[in-house]
């Protein structure tokens, strides 16, 4: 964010570098279950972001001390893979990772009812495996769907999007170049059906009504994400159903024969 250089990030156009119109999203691609070991597992490729979500429990929380009698804790990881950048990443987490993971816990608290599974702890691992910027919202909404996955009972799925202004204009899902070069990045996430922000966070500068403009334009985005989620679960539970009606169904086959 605010490194200093010539690049022009909006052509005559209008357009950004990557093609896109200032409100238009990078494609956005989620996969349901696609780890056999954990609980719940999501994998979301979003513009040049793939990172792999997965979920454990709720389970007894360990070690002991850390157990809450009324209400289960939520431990999101969020770790990036070395290979995951230009510049190899030194493996470990560091203070941007312990704070990432930090936000995404108490955003994803915020929407699952905690209050049913007392002394337990749920696990998210989020693991970027390619980041180009926005991967804590990205990992935030693949880790939502490896808790529905998982059968956690939630309000909805948390859902987010970032908006930000480059070139001194406001725009969604900034990709890496954006944010290096750009004004501000502004990361957001909510709970669709109470419309709670449960994450927002800001690097740079924009004046109030800028930031009001990109409030307005990631929940909107937020909003058409959300449904991707949901189809994204469809497809995996749908596709489950149809199978195992087509396994009952062949069953009677063979035994009427
Ligand atoms: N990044 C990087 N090396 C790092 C941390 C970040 O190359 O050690 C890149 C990566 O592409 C990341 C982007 O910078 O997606 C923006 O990082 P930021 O901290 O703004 O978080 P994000 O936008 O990914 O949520």
């Amino acid at each position: 964010m605010g490194m200093q250089s010539d690049i022009k990030l909006i052509d005559e156009n209008g357009l950004r570098i990557d093609g896109r119109k200032p409100d238009e999203l990078r494609p956005i691609k989620i996969e349901v279950g696609v780890l056999n070991r954990a609980d719940g597992s999501a994998y979301i490729e979003w513009g040049g972001n793939k990172i792999l979500a997965a979920v454990y429990g709720p389970r007894e929380a360990f070690p002991k001390h850390t157990q809450n009698p009324s209400r289960a804790i939520v431990n999101a990881r969020y770790n990036m893979a070395a290979f995951s950048v230009d510049e190899r990443k030194r493996p470990g987490p560091d203070r941007r990772a312990i704070e990432i993971s930090k936000v995404i816990s108490e955003a994803l608290e915020a929407s699952i009812f905690v209050e049913q599974f007392p002394r337990t702890s749920i696990d998210v691992y989020i693991e970027v495996l390619q980041a180009d910027a926005g991967t804590r919202i990205a990992g935030l909404t693949a880790a939502s769907v490896a808790l529905a996955d998982a059968g956690i009972p939630m309000k909805d799925l948390v859902v987010g999007c970032a908006a930000g202004k480059i070139d001194g204009k406001i725009v969604l899902d900034l990709n890496k170049e954006e944010d290096n070069y750009g004004e501000a990045d502004l990361p957001l996430a909510i709970i669709p059906r109470t419309q709670e922000i449960v994450l927002m966070q800001m690097d740079g500068n924009m004046t109030r009504e800028e930031v009001r403009q990109a409030i307005e334009m990631a929940k909107k985005a937020a909003l058409f994400i959300s449904n991707l989620q949901k189809e994204a679960l469809r497809a995996k539970y749908e596709k489950g159903e149809i199978q195992k009606a087509e396994e009952n169904l062949n069953a009677e086959v063979n035994k009427g024969e």
